[in-house]
């Protein structure tokens, strides 16, 4: 079967290879349904602009040129292959509620087809709520003394409170323009889509179900009801239909609980795989490219993505690493937490490198700068199988191999992007583990062969359940916002170490000896007048229950 088409009503002046159907004409092509295409005219799964625009602008040589644009296609396919969004519809009748006034009703009237929407028409200051999602919201109005609830599929609402921004299926006409709301309430009722762009890991998430609130920054960064925090019992819940796509909270997730299901973790690193060599112009598709006039110099190769805001410091270090070179990213909004993990990114490549690894341009102006600066990062490529890890172990991994065996000072992690390093005060640690069952990510992990309690820095979220949860005073800490480039960042150091003690009575071993000789000490004058029980706080729990009955039937 042919995956790929191009189509170009001109022709193209340079061959391609058979995998690609190149054609002048649209009307007599195969009835096929192609992976990839260069124009939206064809049945294809994916289209790719950028493929126009390298093959405009790119400055390569021609034999470099047949090469990329059949990377271009490879690259599409891949994405498409390791995508993992899944594509919903909902039912939408066409009851449609609009909130304004009776001028703005008549407009609305007017651009409508006569009955084409079963219209129920209020005023805002009798709309006393409004709750659901598209096909089935109820809006609550006050009808003279009693409330009365309306179901409505769409809603049309002028000058709209920010609570409706939150909701897919309401619409401003002041904002949007009346003419295209309609045309989008239209399309809706007959076919409305969504995607579930979100895969979510409660196990390893920050919020859910713990006893207090240490993370929650995806609900914070969703400009929509898409993520909803139920703090009664610290579970996310998932509103798909309004989800809008813009990817902040995947990036701004310090566990990678969330993943971006159109290009999540395998897809960024087997797409990078092809851009070995090249220097990497990650642009969202919206920016849209084909319509750039610039020139690009020799070996810039598009790396389009859905929306550029889902990327953090583990994708981005992938793409840069992937490449052995600068990357740039063209986008005309940076959010805060990429914008963070850009800056830790050119942090250590400035300790190690000398250079920044990625740059940023938000106007055509600024990239073209930016393209004639970008240049290769001498002995930066690395690759390794980075499958089945998780976001911050494939950082660390990366990270590791960076260092080597050098040591480069430190990074600061700046007021997004959080890491940190778990200290504790080892005179004050009684190895009663509380941390260790805090910590879900595995950053802090007990060693029953030596008894020892240890940390690995590199994957700790510097959450603070851990210091929340340790039940002594002064003893755990978390030093915040900053990686260490150094080789002991990397591995599992030991925070605390103690030996176990050994039941007076049986002898057997059964819990650490500070901890025994903390409750000892407390206990210890309670029970001064009476040695029985002072033996008590030497024993297991086999041995202290018969201590007990004896003394009992002893005492009888
Ligand atoms: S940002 Fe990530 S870790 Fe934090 S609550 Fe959301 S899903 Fe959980
Ligand atoms: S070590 Fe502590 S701060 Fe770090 S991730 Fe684990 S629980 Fe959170």
């Amino acid at each position: 079967m042919q995956e790929f088409i191009y189509y170009n009503k001109d022709g193209i002046d340079f061959p391609l290879p058979e995998t690609i159907l190149v054609t002048q004409s649209l009307t007599d092509i195969p009835q096929n349904e192609y992976i990839v295409s260069n124009t939206k005219g064809t049945q294809a799964e994916l289209v790719a602009d950028e493929i126009d625009f390298y093959i405009k602008n790119s400055q390569d040589s021609l034999a470099s040129k047949i090469k990329n644009v059949e990377k271009l296609y490879e690259i599409n396919a891949t994405k498409f292959d390791f995508a993992r969004d899944m594509l919903f519809k909902e039912e939408v009748n066409n009851t449609v509620l609009l909130i304004c006034d009776n001028e703005q009703k008549s407009e609305v009237l007017r651009s409508m087809v006569p009955d084409e929407f079963d219209l129920f028409h209020v005023t805002e200051d009798i709309v006393k709520d409004l709750e659901g999602q598209i096909g089935n919201f109820t809006a609550t109005v006050a009808d003279g003394e009693k409330d009365v609830d309306l179901n409505i599929s769409q809603v049309i609402w002028y000058n709209q409170k920010d609570i409706a921004c939150k909701y897919s299926g309401i619409f401003d006409p002041v904002e949007e323009g009346l003419d295209d709301v309609l045309a989008q309430i239209r399309t809706n009722i007959s076919n409305f889509e969504y995607r579930k762009v979100i895969a979510y890991d409660s196990s390893i998430c920050q919020y859910h179900e713990r006893r207090e609130e240490v993370c929650g920054r995806c609900e914070g960064v969703c400009p929509t009801n898409a993520i909803t925090k139920i703090d009664e019992v610290k579970h996310l819940e998932f509103s798909h239909v309004d989800c809008t796509n813009c990817g902040e909270c995947f990036s701004v997730c310090p566990s990678g609980s969330l993943e971006y299901t159109p290009q999540g973790k395998e897809s960024i690193y087997n797409v990078s795989t092809f851009y070995k060599d090249t220097h990497p112009l990650v642009v969202p598709s919206k920016m849209n490219l084909k319509s750039l006039e610039i020139e690009v110099k020799e070996n810039v190769l598009p790396f389009v993505l859905d929306t550029a805001l889902f990327l953090d410091e583990s994708s981005l270090l992938t793409i840069t690493q992937m490449s052995g070179s600068q990357v740039v990213i063209y986008n005309d909004y940076f959010s805060d937490s990429i914008k963070n993990s850009i800056q830790i990114i050119n942090d250590v490549y400035q300790a190690k490198y000398k250079k920044d690894a990625i740059l940023t341009a938000s106007t055509e102006d600024e990239l073209k700068e930016k393209l004639e600066e970008v240049s290769f990062i001498e002995n930066s490529y690395v690759n390794y199988n980075q499958q089945g890890q998780r976001k911050r172990e494939v950082f660390a991994s990366r990270l590791e191999k960076l260092v080597g065996d050098q040591d480069y000072g430190t990074v600061k992690t700046g007021e997004v992007v959080h890491y940190g390093k778990v200290k504790i005060n080892e005179a004050n640690c009684t190895l009663c583990l509380s941390c260790v069952g805090a910590c879900n990510v595995n950053a802090l992990v007990a060693n029953a062969e030596d008894n020892t309690l240890r940390l690995n820095s590199s994957i700790c979220t510097a959450c603070g359940y851990c210091e929340s949860s340790c039940p002594e005073a002064d003893c755990l800490t978390i030093e915040r916002d900053v990686i260490e480039l150094k080789p002991t960042w990397f591995k599992e150091e030991v925070l605390a170490q103690d030996t176990l003690f050994a039941c007076v009575e049986c002898g057997k071993e059964f819990a650490t000896t500070k901890a025994v000789e903390k409750i000892a000490n407390m206990m210890g004058p309670i029970f001064a007048s009476n040695p029985v029980k002072q033996r008590t706080l030497y024993c297991c729990e086999d041995c202290k229950a018969k201590l007990m009955i004896k003394q009992g039937l002893l005492n009888a």
